[in-house]
């Protein structure tokens, strides 16, 4: 599986850095149904590194779909 560079963490909501909604879409994912991307490290600017946990459709096609549609 390819995996895709992730949006920079500080773009994301909540929910997508705690793996409750898709890092590209931003689905509400169901367990089961979505994939684990695996643990990434963040370090912001002037602060403490940290640990999130990305989560992504495992439907990529419509994920793909959803994300072009989104109006950001
Ligand atoms: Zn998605």
């Amino acid at each position: 599986m390819t995996v895709r560079d992730l949006p920079p963490v500080s773009d994301l909501t909540e929910q997508q850095q705690r793996g409750w909604s898709c890092v590209w879409c931003g689905t509400a994912l169901t367990v089961g149904e979505d994939q684990d991307l695996g643990e990434k490290r963040a370090r912001p600017e002037g602060g403490a590194a940290y640990s999130w946990f990305p989560r992504a459709c495992s439907d990529t096609a419509a994920c793909a779909r959803r994300e072009q549609g989104q109006a950001l």
